[in-house]
């Protein structure tokens, strides 16, 4: 009897690949989880072991060997593993390329395991030799000081010396340190005590701690600043003490040093990070920590949550509505619905802890599915700020702000306190028009107005990064006479300088924070206990604990008011309660300022008489009379072509297949895309909507194998987006 390996290859085809044992291996080496080579077609391919059969329905002389295994021990184990291909079952997506996605870059390749240990820096024999050049304060300089005293982890690093990297690039040119890897463990260190927990929250750390040992699902529902982050803490200790791991995911752009550093600090053991400013090396070292148990502690976004957690105690989902846990392209999970997955099949508590939780969460609270254990007060001496309404309607505006605002801003200023002015808008102006003719600069590949950048003078298109030189005179008309309309983030912070000569404006967005280190030593710009100004985009909505932050203004409430879009009210919500939740952190009192032309709107009015969870009741009744989920639940074909055609025949002919199925499940389209033109492609769409989820399980697979066969799938490029996040 042949042994024949059913091999998962990352290629986009659902099925699995066979092939024959690589000569000169022992069957007993063969353990599904770990990595083989395989050839495929032309060229070779790192797949995983799934299987491992006794016959093939591949004739026996076409089977090709596997040219080498790669792991001794399996990579992924048995949990992983069911977790992931579960996930590629409900997200309809190749298990190959699944499990790809899962493991990390460094792994994805056929070279040997990098070494157990962390990443360290240490001095070279020239460097503990040379005396100190330049500036006693350049960073060069204090970080050879740290290393005076012994070789330093990259963790330890970014607590020690925010911006050592670029430091380090140079001392490293000039042969004065050296890349180590460390192999003992991080030394214990005495972790800085917690403040004592207040009864709402020593009352949730009991309930979820009282769960341990099963699965069960728990929503930390509590006000920005209410101290979630402090049982988080707690509860981690728990699990440490217990020895187990912990994983903790947070949103893209929540994962800044602070955090970081306040775990380092609390906790009694290494913080591990994973996230996409790592290097390769660092995320691979990392994630075979978490493999061998050896990483007690990880804290990472949307992809952490493929960390393998042998013996997993706890997975945290901190702001857990954010939609940086849907991933956009390719497989696209939801990190939050997968952590549920995972804490069930790993017999672990989860918690989704934020202070807006997302439709979704709410409505299994409401079915009893979660548990709900809410933090209704700030915790310490803090208070919720004080919301306002500015009417805009009628009124003088100095670059989109009311002279009741700026009035407002300046008192702040005078009382030395700080503010922060939140406009969703990146770059100078989203419109430059002509004067003369009428002509706006449009980007032509997407049928949408290009936003000047003033600082860099380019016009760029926020839609496919079509980025160009901004014209002299009107392209059609010769005019000079160009001008811009509305207001992005760097023309509020050209007239807040301009309002505020003395006071250190401080602007945080994607141009602001490109390099790594940006966004904290931005950050440092503003000095706790002087008067200051922040302005910037949603980067701005979290992670940052301002003290002397008192007043908080947003700008431009409105554009989530109207949309095509049935969950821009939610976000629209959420967004405005966790700006808010920037102000008034300490002692100080804060105010929120709304600025909007619609005072009267009823969800702005819901939001601000009665709260987020109010507001979220309303929705959630509109959208069981529209039908919309979380009452029902959707899956979305998107496909785009150079040309219409195509992708008409394409959709159409899905479309057919589908609305002939089952009379359980809605078809609604083909549609336009939101966006109907995008880089030069035309885009539509056709939705899926069922009461059931098992009415969608069941049908997908059998429909996505007839649309691989359609001839007109060969000429659009098309995806299924299960649970999608934008419509
Ligand atoms: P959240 O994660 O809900 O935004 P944090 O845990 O960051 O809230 O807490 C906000 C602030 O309140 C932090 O400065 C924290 O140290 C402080 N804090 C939290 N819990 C307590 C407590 N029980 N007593 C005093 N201060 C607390
Ligand atoms: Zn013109
Ligand atoms: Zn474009």
């Amino acid at each position: 009897m042949p042994t024949v390996l059913r091999v998962a290859v990352p290629v986009p085809l659902p099925q699995l690949f066979d092939y024959l044992p690589p000569v000169d291996v022992d069957a007993a080496a063969l353990i599904p989880g770990c990595r083989v080579l395989v050839p495929f077609g032309r060229t070779r391919r790192v797949g995983v072991l799934l299987e491992i059969a006794r016959e093939s329905n591949v004739p026996s002389h076409r089977l090709k060997p596997a040219l080498m295994l790669l792991d001794a021990q399996p990579l992924l184990d048995a949990e992983l593993l069911c977790s992931l291909m579960w996930a590629a079952r409900y997200y309809q997506y190749p298990l190959g390329a699944v499990l790809e996605c899962a493991l990390p870059i460094g792994l994805r390749q056929a070279k040997p395991l990098p070494a157990a240990g962390e990443r360290a820096l240490a001095l070279t024999e020239t460097g503990a030799a040379a005396s100190p050049a330049g500036k006693p304060t350049a960073r060069t300089n204090l970080l050879l000081q740290i290393l005076a005293q012994g070789p330093r982890t990259y963790p330890e690093l970014d607590n020690a010396l925010p911006g050592w990297r670029a430091a380090a690039t140079s001392l490293r040119k000039r042969d004065l340190i050296v890349g180590i890897t460390l192999t003992t463990r991080a030394r214990p260190h005495m972790p800085m005590i917690g403040p004592p927990l207040n009864v709402e929250q020593q009352h949730a750390v009991d309930e979820i701690d009282a769960a341990h040992g099963r699965f069960a699902p728990f929503v930390l529902e509590g006000v920005t600043g209410s101290g979630k982050t402090e049982v988080y803490l707690a509860l981690i200790e728990q699990a440490l003490a217990r020895g187990q791991q912990a994983l903790i995911l947070v949103p893209e752009i929540g994962l800044t040093p602070q955090i970081l550093r306040r775990f380092r600090e609390r906790l009694p053991c290494a913080v591990h990070a994973l996230h996409s400013g790592l290097s390769d090396g660092e995320r691979t070292r990392t994630w075979l920590a978490a493999a061998r148990g050896e990483a007690q502690v990880i804290l990472g976004t949307r992809s952490a949550i493929f960390t393998p957690l042998p013996r997993a105690g706890l997975i945290v989902i901190d702001e857990e509505h954010d939609a940086s846990y849907k991933q956009q392209e390719g497989f696209r999970y939801h990190a939050r619905d997968f952590a549920l997955v995972r804490a069930r099949s790993l017999n672990v508590s989860v918690v989704l802890g934020s202070a807006t939780p997302s439709l979704e969460t709410l409505a299994n609270v409401e079915t009893g599915r979660y548990r709900c254990l809410p933090l209704r007060e700030r915790a310490g001496a803090a208070r919720m700020p004080i919301p306002r309404i500015v009417d805009l309607r009628g009124q003088r505006l100095q670059h989109g702000l009311s002279t009741e605002l700026i009035r407002a801003i300046r008192d702040c200023i005078g009382r030395g306190e700080q503010a922060l002015v939140f406009k969703n808008r990146r770059g100078y102006a989203p419109v430059l028009l002509c004067h003369g003719c009428g002509w706006t600069a449009t980007c032509t590949r997407c049928n949408k107005p290009l936003t000047l950048h003033r600082r860099e003078n380019r016009l760029r298109c926020h839609h496919c990064g079509a980025d160009r030189p901004v014209p002299i005179a009107c392209p059609e008309c010769q005019g000079t006479q160009l001008q811009t309309q509305g207001q992005g983030t760097e023309k509020l912070e050209d007239m807040l300088i301009e309002l505020f000569p003395h006071v250190a404006v401080v602007r945080i967005d994607r141009e602001t924070t490109r390099r790594k280190d940006s966004l904290e030593q931005l950050f440092a710009q503003l000095t706790p206990d002087q008067p200051g100004i922040l302005i910037g985009t949603q980067m701005l909505a979290k992670g940052h604990d301002l003290p002397n932050l008192t007043l908080v203004a947003i700008v431009g409430v409105d554009e989530g008011l109207f949309s095509h879009d049935f969950r821009a009210g939610e976000r629209m919500g959420q967004l405005v309660v966790q700006v808010a939740g920037r102000a008034g952190r300490a002692r100080k009192p804060g105010t929120v300022w709304l600025q909007t032309h619609h005072p009267e709107h009823p969800l702005l009015l819901t939001l601000l008489r009665r709260g987020y969870r109010e507001l979220a009741a309303q929705i959630l009744d509109e959208r069981r009379g529209a039908g919309f989920p979380p009452h029902t639940h959707l899956a979305l074909l998107r496909a785009d072509a150079s040309s219409l055609a195509p992708l008409q025949e394409f959709l159409d002919r899905a479309t057919t297949l589908a609305s002939t199925a089952d009379k359980n499940l809605q078809a609604l389209g083909p549609m336009p895309a939101p966006m109907p033109r995008r880089a030069g492609r035309e885009r539509a769409q056709l939705l899926l909507l069922a009461d059931q989820r098992s009415t969608l399980q069941t049908f997908l697979p059998a429909w996505l194998n007839q649309l691989r066969a359609l001839p007109e799938a060969k000429r659009v490029r098309w995806s299924l987006d299960v649970d999608p996040v934008d419509l």
